[in-house]
């Protein structure tokens, strides 16, 4: 199984690398998953069900029989490259999508995440928003996002949009729908995981307060590069602070230039 690295182990690899070397994955935090197609499972063999089903909170009909690669629980993402018949494991839901098992990974014994539920209902709504193109879902702990959470008080899911748009340019145009804040909520949750899936029917980016963000795409590299857009922005945020402050920036007159010029909808009750 696996001698020849298929390429969505070879994307979960380089991705969690990136996450690491980006130091947005210290010790155990941050987790992916990405949904497999048939035709990217073909081929393989020697995965026999390696536990029993596992119930879910509640059943997600529209992942029948879907499988994931995902990263396991309390395993390094930087260790992922190195062995990711350890660090990461194959699952699939069964044809009612209300339990899951493991078919490949988490050698010697080991589980997904303890996000699964927070991935596989984000899972299930972005597969029916995106009409089936979305397969990605990574949650990372990037610093920047977290320290705005911090550094500003009463934020809210249009506060926090506008000012990762007015401090990159490319922000309006990488995430138009915005990006959702959600106030501290304990990790692990399924409040955490109802409020994260809510959050994609409109939206492909969320923030944990406190914790780290969430992002959809509809591979790892789209996933990727949504997450490491805002942080930028994050970023020249706080450089711009400690050079002395943020003295001026994007208006809207031309934020919405740059939506039109790219043919992007900004979400209305942001920016209109
Ligand atoms: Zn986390």
């Amino acid at each position: 199984m696996f001698n020849h690295h298929p390429p969505f182990l070879r994307t979960m690899a380089k991705t969690s690398h990136d996450m690491w070397t980006k130091g947005w994955a210290e010790a155990n935090g941050g987790n992916l998953s990405l949904r497999l197609s048939p035709d990217e499972l073909k081929g393989e063999s020697g995965m026999e069900p390696k536990n029993d089903w596992q119930p879910l909170s509640a059943p997600l009909p529209n992942l029948s029989g879907a499988w994931f690669l995902v990263s396991g629980t309390g395993r390094h993402l930087r260790n992922i490259a190195l062995f990711p018949e350890k660090n990461t494991g194959l699952i699939e839901l069964d044809a009612a999508g209300a339990n899951w098992r493991t078919r490949w990974g988490f050698e010697p014994t080991g589980r997904p995440t303890s996000e699964l539920e927070a991935h596989l209902q984000t899972h299930a709504v972005i597969r029916e928003t995106s009409q089936d193109v979305d397969h990605a879902v990574i949650h990372t702990h990037t610093p920047h996002l977290i320290a705005l959470t911090y550094a500003l008080a009463n934020l809210d899911s249009a506060k926090l949009t506008k000012l990762l748009w007015q401090m990159h340019a490319e922000c309006i145009v990488g995430f138009p729908q915005g990006i959702e804040f959600l106030p501290w909520m304990m990790a692990g949750t399924t409040a955490i995981a109802d409020a994260t899936a809510a959050a994609m029917r409109r939206r492909k980016l969320a923030i944990w307060q406190f914790h780290g963000v969430v992002g959809v795409g509809r591979n790892l590299d789209a996933a990727f590069g949504l997450i490491d857009m805002a942080e930028k922005a994050a970023q020249i945020w706080f450089l711009a602070m400690s050079a002395g402050g943020v003295q001026t920036r994007l208006t809207d007159a031309q934020l919405l230039a740059i939506a039109r010029n790219f043919k992007v909808t900004p979400d209305p009750l942001i920016l209109a």
